[in-house]
């Protein structure tokens, strides 16, 4: 009897449960389609009819149907409606009368199986929906992808449109158009930024280009009344050791009209990011994600926010940005919400991603009333809005009419004339100011915080594919064809150098500025989230002694970074590279300022330390004049990162650089980089790698072995055998000396970068002092001839700098497993 009871308890909860959620909102329209299948195919609680043979609502010059056993790399419940597909051959429609006026979802399922004669990835095409493109040339790759649009449907027909691209198929596997609750996109967002056309969103076709749960809990469609798929916002995340994840659904409480849970389910509400609590109170952090989108459109941002962590209304006070620009101060959610703890609040913004491949969006504590720092965000929905020509596609670089090109033509003359003008006067001016105010370039410090987002400037707002100006040497997006006519479409014999994101080519832009073109091979998200990190911190930091950004482009899946050419390449190759004249000891202590300037400016610049994280000589390059300069930001990070409480981040860096304390308690500081540079002060004083293999054991590991030598008081012992003779002592020794603190154990008995670069200074003078010895003039100590030095080169080419971010974090995962069982 208890049994049945209980049985009975839970089908009625269960039931209950669906219902609550299948019940909660009924589309008026409501067509669900399984393309290319014969029969129906049940997802969750609905079902997909099949398209079948003689389909009503699609006409289309032939019908041609394709099925796989393969199955996209998914976890969602919605796995056997891309098993599936109808090919569209020629111009077809598909036209479904609406019965409901409003907005309504239209979401396109695509999976790019290959299937016998069928390589659905081989598809090119167009759809049109009414009078908007949503997408154009489309050539869906890499897995399944569902593509989802808003509309406003005024009509009683909606037509999907699917356009072939020349000799090419268009296909889909799955459909749906639903129409949606009135309340869920009103009019009346909030509008930020410059470039924001006052266009209202009703009329305006929209793309989810992310829909982000935060709190790290992915939520399935069947939790969402909507059958909204939510993903984690982790992967967005820019500093996961600055949160806290939160959950309590049970704390939301709909206690407002709006917004319902239609705009979005408990599930979001009831999972929060906020700060975390164990970071020092007085550190004053924003947390931000970052988002690819495409330049150039506005957008709709949709923050999500319900307090599910005061214990009393009042306490939660914070400030919301996007791009930078402040969107809210001192929001208090207690005062939009009646003071009832819990309650969901929706805030609609709508922006311009500007000229930039991100929309960042970052929330920092407010330091209004007594309350400890903290902030939330407990969803974010961001909305690509239809341009003024009714487009969500971005716009074709090639530009394909003649008109087009006359237009082009007509507007380059004009700039050109525009430029030439300007730099005449700017050059009148420069003269004038250079005359009226001499200014120190050995100690200037050029220094531009961009606020974060990857902003091109103004006088530099190009349409792709016309002319390429590079003289402001600020980064800014480049068409991909200029980039392709700059390194004779990347042709091996410019290839420079290849590293962990790919090649490197040499090129010439049209204004014979000459370049260094790195592209990269991947569009993983760590290749994705390391060329972000490389744009935002170069166009953020200006230094003579850092590699300047020329620009970037993200266009048709590449990633490509532009940078000014360094006609040396790396300190690496010129310390130990083959034909390649020895460095004097002045050089080499010049490179080491240099060097250690750049490195001071990033970790003293800002208010927040960057900390470079992969300081070693093949990322310190030389130009024409040795000059050195410090390259490679991909992994570097804004800090110092507090990361006391679990190991999320994997440890990164180039093996036999990696500072010892951070390898094992993964506390991130400015000190890193000073263990790197004392290994790279050691690599300049001996010419050998840091690791060679070919060596005696005990002399293998170049840290290891100069420590031996130290201790017995004799560091000189490891000098570069070409350079004998030819140092001053006292030179040698200060420079010994700072090299061993830099190898400090611990990350506070090691100097700051301040002091490194004061003791440098001292042992370049202690060298000048000498000058007279011709034995110890650097400059003649400028050899070619046949290297003396008795180490290996050649054997450790494959070994030393190798990126080791892999192995280390698989080292530092095995560690924690044994930890946990442990
Ligand atoms: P990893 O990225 O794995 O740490 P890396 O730093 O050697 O390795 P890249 O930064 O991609 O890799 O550079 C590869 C090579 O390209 C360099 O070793 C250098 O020879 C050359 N190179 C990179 N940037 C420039 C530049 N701005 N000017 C001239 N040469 C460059």
């Amino acid at each position: 009897m208890m049994g049945m009871g209980l049985i009975l308890l839970i089908w009625v909860s269960t039931t209950m449960c669906l219902i609550n959620v299948s019940l909660e909102f009924d589309p008026v329209d409501n067509y669900l389609i399984d393309c290319g299948s014969h029969t129906k195919t049940p997802v969750g609680d609905r079902v997909f009819v099949a398209d079948g043979l003689n389909s009503d609502v699609l006409s289309t010059p032939q019908n041609t149907f394709v099925n796989t056993k393969s199955k996209p790399i998914s976890s969602t419940i919605d796995l056997a409606l891309y098993q599936t597909a109808r090919i569209l051959y020629g111009t077809s429609h598909y036209t479904f009368a609406i019965k409901k006026h409003g907005r309504h979802w239209i979401r396109l399922y695509f999976f790019p199986f290959v299937d016998g004669n069928y390589n659905l990835s081989t598809a090119k095409f167009s759809v049109l929906a009414q009078d908007f493109t949503l997408l154009r040339d489309f050539q869906p790759q890499n897995g399944s992808v569902v593509k989802e649009y808003s509309l406003n449907i005024t009509s009683d027909n909606l037509v999907l449109t699917f356009t072939p691209f020349a000799n090419s198929f268009a296909f889909l596997n799955a459909l749906e158009i639903l129409s949606l609750p009135d309340e869920l996109i009103p009019d009346g967002a909030k509008t930020i930024g410059p470039l924001v056309k006052n266009q209202s969103v009703l009329t305006r076709a929209l793309e989810t280009v992310a829909r982000v749960n935060m709190g790290n809990q992915t939520v399935s469609p069947q939790n969402d009344t909507l059958w909204r798929f939510w993903v984690s916002d982790e992967t967005y995340l820019n500093h996961v050791n600055f949160v806290n994840f939160v959950s309590k659904i049970g704390a939301v409480n709909y206690s407002m009209k709006w917004p319902t849970r239609n705009v979005a389910p408990s599930f979001v509400y009831g999972t929060a990011t906020t700060l975390n609590s164990q970071l020092d109170p007085s550190t004053l952090v924003n947390v931000t994600w970052f988002f690819p989108v495409d330049p150039g459109f506005d957008y709709l941002v949709r923050f999500h926010f319900c307090d599910i962590v005061s214990k009393t209304p009042g306490q939660l006070f914070f400030n919301v940005y996007i791009n930078s620009w402040l969107v809210a101060m001192n929001l208090d959610l207690s005062i939009l919400t009646s003071n009832i703890l819990g309650t969901p609040y929706v805030l609609d913004v709508v922006t311009s991603s500007s000229y930039s491949v991100f929309l960042n969006v970052s929330i920092s504590p407010s330091n209004v009333g007594n309350t400890y720092p903290n902030i939330i965000l407990n969803g974010l929905e961001i909305m690509k809005l239809s341009d003024s020509r009714g487009s969500l596609a971005v716009r074709d670089s090639k530009g394909n009419s003649k008109k087009k090109i006359w237009v082009i033509l007509s507007i380059a003359i004009g700039v050109l004339f525009i430029a030439m003008f300007s730099a005449l006067v700017l050059f009148v001016v420069c003269r004038r100011r250079r005359r009226s105010s001499p200014v120190d370039h050995s100690t200037e410090d050029h220094f531009a915080i961009n606020g974060g987002g990857i902003s091109e400037p103004m006088e530099n707002k190009y349409a792709s594919g016309t002319a390429i100006i590079s003289s402001s040497k600020i980064g800014y997006r480049f068409p991909f064809v200029a980039i392709q006519e700059a390194t004779n479409n990347f042709s091996e014999s410019l290839v420079i150098g290849v590293g962990g994101f790919g090649k490197v080519y040499k090129g010439v832009l049209r204004d014979e500025t000459v370049v260094a073109v790195k592209r990269g091979i991947s569009q993983s998200q760590q290749g994705l989230a390391e060329f972000r990190t490389e744009i935002e911190m170069l166009s953020q930091f200006r230094h003579r002694h850092l590699v300047s950004l020329i620009g970037f482009c993200h266009e048709r899946n590449e990633l490509i970074i532009i940078y000014e050419y360094m006609e040396n390449g790396t300190l690496k190759d010129h310390l130990y590279g083959l034909d390649v004249p020895c460095l004097s000891w002045r050089q080499r202590l010049e490179i080491c300022i240099g060097s250690a300037r750049g490195l001071h400016y990033l970790h003293t610049g800002s208010t927040n330390a960057v900390i470079h994280r992969d300081v070693k000589s093949a990322n310190i390059l030389l130009d024409e004049n040795l000059m050195a300069k410090v390259a490679d930001f991909g992994i570097s990070k804004a800090g110092p990162e507090i990361d006391e409480t679990h190991v999320s981040t994997a440890v990164r860096g180039s093996f036999g650089y990696l500072d010892p304390e951070y390898l094992t308690r993964q506390q991130l500081t400015e000190k890193s980089d000073i263990y790197s540079f004392g290994v790279v002060m050691l690599e300049v004083l001996s010419g050998r790698p840091v690791i060679d293999p070919s060596l005696s054991r005990e002399m293998v590991n170049l840290v290891e072995w100069a420590m031996e030598w130290e201790k017995k008081g004799e560091l000189e012992k490891i000098t570069d055998p070409r350079l004998m003779g030819k140092i001053n002592p006292d030179s040698l020794c200060k420079f010994g000396e700072t090299a061993v603190k830099c190898l400090a154990e611990r990350g506070i008995d090691r100097p700051t970068m301040g002091d490194v670069l004061w003791n440098l200074e001292c042992a370049l003078k202690l060298q000048g002092n000498d000058e007279k010895r011709p034995d110890l003039n650097g400059d003649l100590a400028l050899e070619t001839g046949v290297s003396t030095t008795q180490f290996n080169v050649g054997s450790v080419s494959n070994l030393e700098g190798v990126s080791m971010s892999r192995v280390f974090s698989q080292m530092v995962k095995a560690e924690n497993r044994w930890t946990e069982t442990g």
